[in-house]
């Protein structure tokens, strides 16, 4: 059978998962587990808070394009949500890893536009300034 938590391969009489140590007996459904492979969803009860980062942080990478603070806020709850699941040691690490990496691209693609913009104002403001004087004349 199936571990419900971490997916991983069991003797079909034990009673506790060999690779994270969760038992068998308390919540899980052994026959559906012994029919059906392993899904992800079968970590969904208990790692909302991961799949929450992951979401956040898949939020911020388009938004980026659209909205900047909102992706901003994407990213940082992504990244942050991720950390306390990764933290807490919570199920779903791989849902809080990527989460958390999505959240730093999004991140630095928010932060590299706010770059631009900040740039490109400041590059008009010279040009303005830098024509007040010959349109004076
Ligand atoms: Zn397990």
């Amino acid at each position: 059978m199936f571990c419900t938590y971490c997916g991983k391969e069991n003797p079909n009489d034990a009673k506790f998962c060999n690779a994270c140590g969760k038992s068998f007996s308390e919540d899980s459904k052994p026959n559906s587990v012994q029919q059906t492979a392993p899904t992800k969803s079968a970590a969904e009860p208990t790692a909302n808070m991961a799949i929450a980062s992951l979401v956040f942080g898949i939020c911020s990478i388009p938004t980026a394009f659209l909205a900047i603070w909102f992706s901003l806020l994407c990213a940082i709850t992504s990244i942050v949500l991720g950390k306390i699941s990764l933290d807490q040691k919570r199920p779903g690490k791989d849902y809080a890893k990527w989460g958390s990496k999505l959240g730093a691209i999004g991140l630095g693609i928010s932060v590299a536009f706010i770059i631009i913009y900040f740039v490109s104002i400041f590059g008009a403001l010279a040009f303005i300034s830098d024509l007040i004087p010959s349109l004076s004349r």
